[in-house]
């Protein structure tokens, strides 16, 4: 596999076992919950006693899995346990009280530890990962011949994008960083290179399977002829854009994010439903192997809470299982508001056309009939979750800047100060407005406006962490979320990116022009909630207008201190 894929399932993997660690307390409180049931009563209430009891037997399957091994032991003699008094009924007296109050307190203590230890490891990665965001030069833009579609402030603007820009006269030095293990974006005049045989030859060698590098290499044609010849040369010739010359750099920018983000898409993740071990395991096996990440539920009644948990993009489900059927169990999940967009592909032995029609009527997406190859498998699965992921990319996001939305950001926002509260983190919140940006677009234009706006957003998410979260709050204000990031180096972070954007050349006809951000910047405290975060990032926010602009100031009391008017 690719490293680039690899470290995207690694970067899912942690994201799982995060959320594994945030259910560990609400699981531990349905422990208690059960036990306390026999202070009043020694008849326990037995479908409470079988869901708690089933919450620990996940804990033993996903906690060995993500290697929590004392934990998952632990959990596994707790669902044991209950199982045990379950069966006994009315017999549960004071000897099994105390031992179960027992396991629970071993049980409370091994889930602080695998707390502890996770964060200090995440906060340990984290600021390995500071640097990073400065500029990654992994990532080459080569100018083969090209050179007369750039100026040297367009390159600067490149550069601040994280792209180091490379004039080339050879493809030898392009294949020399292919074999360093860069990822380069070769950018090429489909003009001139109409004429060079030999080079395309070369090209298309570096890009067939058998080259090796077709993963890190994409292609970019400029031309300052946009016809039909042109284009269709650039599409035999290994193009993966052609770019129409004059352009605007944002707009080079976003094309040449839009190919590294294709080929860094975060890998598919499917739950897999069937009661059926040995079949789970061939299918995990096989989705496994195409790079997909998998979860499982063998038992129906846990799929809903395996949904809320794990938000996979897709559900694989036996239509044919014991307890209840796929038909049954796929319009309970339709039900569910939350679920109403998750695609579901039935498996079944039935052939039956008209019987496969029917079962589509319960809410399913698609059917395949077993025994299915595991390429067909595959393929199926990727342009459903494909299509999906489309589909939820424009609901979610602002159409000019490609950012989160408003409502998406709120939400986003919620969701991360639930989870710091649960795991104990820290989180920053981060409220951005340009400064004077009236005058931009009354002295350059609305369009021009416009590409600054999108300018901000670029760089906005090429300097933040994946575990970061920008949107567009709305006009030329952004709001920004660092998770796991205390008010220090959040608030160092916002003035490097300050920095980088006051030095962006903009341009509008013959005139050059620099723009500037005023940002506010507050940390969550575990008690605070969202009003009161985006409250106090917004009186931050005003007192660096009133400051003079161009600067980030962190939430204080004398923020607060601060009364309104200019
Ligand atoms: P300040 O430094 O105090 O923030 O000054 P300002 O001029 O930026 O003031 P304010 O934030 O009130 O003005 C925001 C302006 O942004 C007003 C509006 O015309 C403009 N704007 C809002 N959305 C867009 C957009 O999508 N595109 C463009 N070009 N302009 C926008
Ligand atoms: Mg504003
Ligand atoms: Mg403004």
């Amino acid at each position: 596999m690719e490293s680039g894929a690899s470290d995207k399932v690694r970067e899912k993997l942690q994201e799982l076992i995060e959320q594994f660690i945030e259910s560990l307390p609400e699981k531990m409180e349905h422990l208690g919950l059960a036990i306390g049931q026999l202070e009043e009563s020694s008849h326990p209430d037995e479908m409470f006693w079988d869901r708690t009891r089933n919450e620990f037997y996940k804990i033993f399957t996903n906690g060995a899995s993500y290697g929590f091994h004392a934990l998952s032991e632990k959990a596994e003699e707790i669902g044991l346990f209950l199982d045990y008094c379950v069966k006994r009924k009315a017999c549960v007296g004071d000897a099994e009280k105390n031992r179960l109050s027992e396991l629970h307190n071993d049980m409370l203590r091994l889930c602080e530890k695998v707390r502890k230890d996770y964060l200090a490891g995440a906060i340990a990665h984290q600021q390995g990962e500071l640097p990073k965001r400065t500029s990654d030069f992994s990532r080459c833009l080569c100018l083969y011949r090209s050179d007369a579609f750039f100026t040297d402030e367009s390159r600067d603007h490149l550069k601040v994008f994280g792209y180091s820009v490379l004039s080339v006269d050879s493809l030898d030095s392009v294949e020399q960083f292919l074999r360093e293990g860069k990822t380069v974006v070769l950018i090429l005049n489909a003009g001139t290179f109409l004429g060079e045989t030999e080079n395309q030859e070369r090209l298309h060698s570096f890009c067939c399977p058998a080259g090796g590098f077709g993963e890190r290499l994409r292609v970019v044609y400029l031309c300052e002829w946009d016809n039909f010849d042109t284009r269709l040369f650039a599409v035999r010739n290994c193009g993966n854009a052609f770019i129409p010359s004059p352009f605007a750099v944002p707009y080079l920018i976003d094309r040449i994010d839009a190919l590294l983000h294709d080929k860094e898409a975060e890998p598919y993740h499917i739950l897999i439903v069937n009661d059926e071990p040995e079949r789970v395991a061939s299918y995990a096996m096989v989705l496994q192997q195409a790079g997909m990440l998998t979860s499982v539920a063998l038992d129906p009644r846990n799929v809903v809470s395996v949904l809320i948990e794990s938000k996979p993009d897709l559900v694989l489900m036996n239509l044919d299982m014991a307890d209840c059927t796929g038909c049954e169990l796929a319009s309970l999940i339709r039900q569910q508001e939350a679920f109403v967009g998750i695609p579901i592909v039935f498996l079944s032995e039935e052939r039956d056309r008209n019987k496969q029609l029917k079962a589509l009527q319960y809410g399913a997406d698609d059917f395949l009939v077993e025994p299915v190859d595991p390429e067909s498998l595959c393929a199926t699965l990727a342009v459903r979750v494909e299509r999906t992921r489309g589909l939820r990319y424009y609901m979610e996001r602002d159409s000019l800047t490609s950012l989160y939305n408003h409502s998406q950001l709120m939400k986003r926002l919620a969701d991360d100060l639930s989870r710091s509260r649960r795991i104990g983190s820290r989180t920053c919140y981060a409220m951005i407005d340009i400064d004077h940006f009236k005058q931009v677009n009354d002295k350059y234009g609305h369009l021009t406006g416009d590409r600054v706006i999108k300018s901000l957003a670029q760089l906005l998410v090429e300097r933040l962490r994946k575990t970061d979260t920008v949107g567009r709050y709305g006009g030329e204000e952004f709001g920004v979320i660092l998770f796991n990031t205390d008010i220090n180096s959040g608030e160092a972070l916002m003035n490097e990116i300050r920095e980088s954007f006051g030095k962006i050349h903009h341009r509008e006809a013959k005139n050059d022009f620099f723009v500037t951000f005023s940002c506010g910047i507050t940390e969550a405290r575990p008690e605070d909630v969202l009003v009161v975060i985006k409250e106090q990032a917004d009186k931050a926010l005003y007192c660096a207008k009133r400051g003079g602009r161009n600067k980030v100031i962190r939430y204080t009391d004398d923020v607060e201190g601060h009364d309104g008017g200019e």
